[in-house]
């Protein structure tokens, strides 16, 4: 894919691809596994249902993320495991628009050890295409917190954050009540 990100590959958790193709949802194996407090234009498979109902329970930003796309009618999700992310990176998603369609093909890493932030990241880059966002356009404008890794490929620091957020509310003690 030829992704090649200057300078920190620990800040590196994403890369964006506009692709122009929308992948068909119905060759997805186990996609009727996901669980179903995550939102159904979200597929998945059930060992990825697990991990994401845990961050679900745990981070209410998370939650926040998955109202939006659940409320988002043009759009669908579909997670899958990638064996096979650049070494620059963390994990990407690639996002395909037809129309008012949009449909965003999010890949992550086999090791868990990271995967609240990770994903909490990954979805804060669907709802910036949910609020319609420009990153091509927000990339060439200096202090917008977006910028382009290679071609294509953009990342910003608001999906940085959300990241963080995410895992520190997993990770947070729980008060009692
Ligand atoms: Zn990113």
């Amino acid at each position: 894919m030829g992704i090649e990100l200057r300078g920190a590959i620990a800040a590196c958790l994403t890369v964006i691809i506009f692709g122009v193709h929308i992948i068909a949802n119905e060759n997805s194996e186990h996609s009727e596994a996901c669980v179903r407090t995550l939102p159904a234009n979200i597929q998945l498979s059930r060992e990825l249902g697990r991990s994401l109902e845990r961050i679900y329970q745990g981070s209410a930003t998370f939650r926040a993320q998955c109202d939006r796309i659940a409320a988002a009618e043009m759009l669908s999700v579909q997670l899958r495991f990638d064996p096979h992310i650049p070494r620059s990176c963390q994990a990407f998603t690639i996002f395909g628009k037809r129309g008012r369609e949009l449909h965003a093909d999010v890949h992550l890493p086999m090791s868990g050890s990271l995967m609240a932030q990770i994903v909490g990241h990954e979805f804060e880059h669907i709802v910036e295409q949910i609020d319609g966002l420009d990153l091509r356009l927000l990339a060439r404008i200096r202090g917008t917190g977006v910028y382009q890794s290679s071609f294509d490929v953009f990342e910003s620091v608001r999906a940085q954050n959300a990241g963080r957020i995410v895992e520190k509310e997993m990770f947070a003690p729980r008060l009692a009540d």
